[in-house]
C-alpha cells in the first residue's frame, strides 16, 4: 500500500519533472516532437506486452486475458468518442487551434485529452502493485514515469506556445500527472477489493495502452519526414524498458 503510494506519486510527478525544461527553451523541432512520442510509445508498448499482459496470463488463463485487453480497447475507443479532445502532437504544435479560439476553452481540450491518455498509465501503475506480484509495481511505476517525463514535457510546451506563463505551464503539467496518481490509487483499491479483477485489471490497462500507442503515438510521430528517426525512437524505448526489465526484474 505504501509502496504502492510512493510508486505511483514518483512515476505521476515525473509528468512535472519532464515539464521543467521548458523554463529554458521556446520550441523544439518536429524531429524531437515525433521522437520523443516515439520513444514514449515504446515503452509504453514494452510495457504492455512485456509486464503487463504476461503477468495477467501467469495469474488466469487466455480467455480472462482477451476479455481484458479488448475491453480496454474498446473502453478507451468510447471515452475518445465521448470526450472532446484534441490529439497530443497537433496540441503540441499548437496550430489545430483557430486563432480566434479563447485559451481557455483550448485548454480544457487539451487537458481533457492529457486526463485520457493519464488514465490508463495510472491504472496499470495501480494494479500491478495490487498484483503482489514481486517487482511489477516498481517496474511498470518506473516505465510509465519514463514515458511520462516526455509527455509533460510536450504538455508544458503547448501552453508556453500558447503564452500561458512558464511556472503555470509546469503546475498544469503537475496536475495531469496528478490524475495520473488519482486513476493508479483508484486502480489499486478496486483490484484490491474485487478479489479475481487483477487479471483483468492488468490486461485492461495493457489493452488501453496499445490503443493509445497504435491509435494516437504512432500515427502522430509520422507525416512529418522524420518516420525513420520516430522508428529508432520507437525501438529504443522497447529495448530501454527490456533492459531494465531484465536488469531490476
Ligand atoms: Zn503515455
Amino acid at each position: 500500500m505504501e509502496a504502492m503510494l510512493w510508486g505511483g506519486f514518483a512515476s505521476s510527478l515525473a509528468t512535472a519533472l519532464g515539464a521543467v525544461p521548458v523554463l529554458f527553451m521556446r520550441s523544439l523541432s518536429h524531429l524531437w516532437k515525433d521522437v520523443l512520442l516515439a520513444f514514449a510509445a515504446g515503452i509504453m508498448v514494452s510495457a504492455s506486452m512485456y509486464s503487463l499482459i504476461p503477468s495477467a496470463l501467469d495469474l488466469s488463463s487466455l480467455t480472462v486475458v482477451a476479455i481484458g485487453v479488448l475491453l480496454g480497447t474498446v473502453t478507451l475507443t468510447l471515452l475518445e468518442k465521448l470526450v472532446p479532445h484534441i490529439d497530443l502532437e497537433h496540441a503540441a504544435g499548437g496550430s489545430v487551434f483557430p486563432a480566434k479560439m479563447p485559451l481557455e476553452r483550448r485548454s480544457i481540450l487539451f487537458l481533457t485529452a492529457m486526463t485520457l491518455h493519464n488514465l490508463p498509465e495510472g491504472l496499470s501503475v495501480g494494479v500491478s502493485y495490487a498484483s503482489g506480484r514481486e517487482d511489477l509495481g516498481p517496474l511498470v511505476a518506473l516505465s510509465m514515469g519514463l514515458q511520462n517525463a516526455p509527455e509533460g514535457f510536450l504538455i508544458a510546451l503547448f501552453l508556453i506556445v500558447n503564452k500561458v506563463p512558464k511556472a503555470a505551464a509546469i503546475l498544469f503539467a503537475f496536475f495531469t500527472g496528478l490524475l495520473e496518481f488519482v486513476s493508479c490509487i483508484v486502480g489499486y483499491y478496486m483490484t484490491s477489493v474485487v478479489s479475481g479483477l487483477i487479471p483483468y485489471g492488468l490486461a485492461f490497462a495493457g489493452g488501453a495502452m496499445l490503443f493509445i500507442v497504435y491509435k494516437e503515438l504512432i500515427p502522430e510521430s509520422h507525416g512529418h519526414g522524420y518516420e525513420r528517426s520516430a522508428t529508432f525512437a520507437f525501438i529504443i524505448g522497447l529495448l530501454t524498458m527490456i533492459v531494465l526489465t531484465e536488469t531490476l526484474g
